[in-house]
């Protein structure tokens, strides 16, 4: 088995279909994905069998078979170079996680950026809108990427606008997105801003051309302003509750310290029970009508609600590398990591915080709201890839169905970067950016994890799941294979940690 693993995990790795092999990680004039039952990522029902052409890394023809010639053997099929065959397989777009962060290293200790990079791909992510990282190295990864020198997703940069020296007034403001627009990037993060320099930033974006996702923390400004200025999406959610409490602030107690991640965390799990459901909804209007979009990142938020269950997480036996695990310890020094004398009362509050916010989030979709998702991964034991799946099963815990979770990460996320006419779905035209998938993730979004699920099959055990192919930019990936190389670096780093 062993032995396997490290000859599947070189670059040549090869996947049987058909007669032919199929390289992964290798380009081929003209790829065709047979017999695929397709969710094209719009919300409609799953359709197929369909055989689609892969050219150029476009979509370039989707052919759906008729299925009284397909039993005569006399359906038109298309030709192409090689053929994957998705027989009793479903093939979706690849999901796009809307709130990563590259990250190379964990609390000053490095961590290959290759690892982070091939789970995403293994976990079905074919882009990331990046939201805070080393800018520059970022930038050059995203034009590795697109120039399919490396194994990654298409990378959307978004820097961070607080960085050193933080601008301090309107004018600074507005230089420091005229710098970013200078170094190309796609967008602009904001965290913790002051109202007129947020209004100054924000009006210089639009000019620009560029999108705003705030981390709307609790701060001087909230989802008013938000509305006011047009953001493109509010991040996380601390901001839409705060901007629907009566009284205009929140009841914390004498003592509470922002800076302090235990009493920042702890109290963020009674924000939305002080919420004012009416005021709320017309928050919710606002964002709607100012086309203020949101991603609420569940999925960061679920050791507050179940610390057991976050510190557990059965991938983390293979996939967990040493460094990300030591930056997951409590310890006051690292961001998200502020779990030294959690209690079942934080617990208890937290649970309730999130009945509150998923009820808020179908009030906010049946108004009309668009809803992304991203994993923000990489802090509080969410790891890359699995967070994003994990954050899947939290929108449909929320009460969204399946069809609409798989829209949220993917024609939604599409439209939050202002790629929705070539991202995001399996149409003709759009970017060959698909997964095959071994399952039907319209009845288990569980599928989508690489270390699969187990199911019964005509009376028999099996371990089944998993992405097969992630196809981006038209090359297809095997993803196991992706995986096995994960298992490969954390496994060295492991015996050199030793
Ligand atoms: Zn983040």
């Amino acid at each position: 088995m062993r032995t396997l693993l490290i000859l599947c995990s070189a670059a040549c790795l090869f996947a049987q279909t058909s007669t032919i092999r199929i390289v992964s990680g290798r380009r081929y004039p003209r790829l065709i994905v047979r017999n695929a039952l397709i969710i094209e990522g719009n919300g409609t029902p799953a359709s197929g069998p369909k055989d689609i052409v892969i050219e150029n890394g476009r979509i370039t023809d989707i052919v759906a078979l008729d299925p009284v010639a397909l039993s005569r053997g006399t359906a038109r099929r298309p030709a192409g170079d090689i053929a994957i065959d998705a027989k009793g397989k479903y093939v979706m777009p690849g999901l796009i996680n809307a709130h990563a962060h590259i990250q190379d290293e964990r609390g000053g200790i490095p961590q290959p950026v290759d690892y982070e990079l091939k789970i995403w791909m293994a976990c079905g992510i074919t882009t990331v809108r990046d939201v805070g990282s080393d800018t520059q190295k970022t930038l050059q990864l995203r034009k590795q990427s697109a120039e399919d020198e490396i194994v990654a997703p298409r990378i959307f940069v978004y820097p961070m606008f607080n960085r050193n020296p933080v601008p301090r007034n309107a004018e600074e403001g507005r230089a420091r997105v005229r710098e970013f627009k200078a170094m190309g990037v796609d967008g602009i993060k904001i965290l913790g801003i002051y109202r007129d320099v947020m209004e100054a930033m924000e009006d210089e974006a639009h000019k620009n051309g560029l999108r705003v996702a705030h981390h709307a923390g609790v701060e001087e400004t909230n989802a008013w302003d938000d509305i006011k200025f047009g953001t493109t999406s509010i991040e996380h959610w601390y901001g839409i509750p705060d901007a629907a409490i009566e009284s205009g602030r929140q009841n914390f107690p004498a003592t509470y310290n922002y800076n302090d991640e235990t009493d920042r965390f702890r109290y963020a799990g009674h924000l939305w029970r002080e919420a004012n459901h009416d005021l709320l909804m017309k928050v919710f209007d606002g964002m709607v009508e100012a086309h203020v979009a949101w991603d609420p990142t569940l999925d960061i938020y679920e050791a507050s609600r179940d610390l057991t269950r976050a510190q557990n997480q059965p991938w983390f036996r293979d996939y967990l590398h040493p460094t990300l695990a030591k930056y997951f310890e409590p310890n006051p020094a690292n961001h998200g990591s502020y779990f030294i004398g959690w209690t079942s009362t934080d617990e208890a509050f937290w649970k309730e915080n999130y009945r509150i916010e998923m009820a808020a989030l179908r009030d906010f979709e049946k108004r009309g709201g668009l809803i992304g998702a991203g994993d923000d991964a990489g802090f509080i034991y969410q790891m890359y890839g699995f967070g994003l799946i994990r954050e899947l099963e939290l929108h449909q815990e929320a009460g969204f169905q399946p069809l609409i979770v798989l829209e949220h990460a993917t024609v939604n996320n599409a439209k939050i970067l202002g790629q929705e006419g070539r991202l995001g779905r399996v149409r003709t035209g759009y970017l060959a950016d698909l997964l095959v998938v071994d399952g039907n993730p319209l009845e288990n979004l569980k599928v989508l994890y690489p270390t699969g699920v187990d199911d019964i099959r005509d009376g028999k055990m099996i371990h089944s799941g998993g992405v097969e192919w992630t196809i981006k930019d038209g090359i297809p990936y095997y993803a196991p294979g992706l995986m096995a190389d994960v298992k490969e670096i954390v496994a060295k780093a492991r015996a050199a940690s030793k």
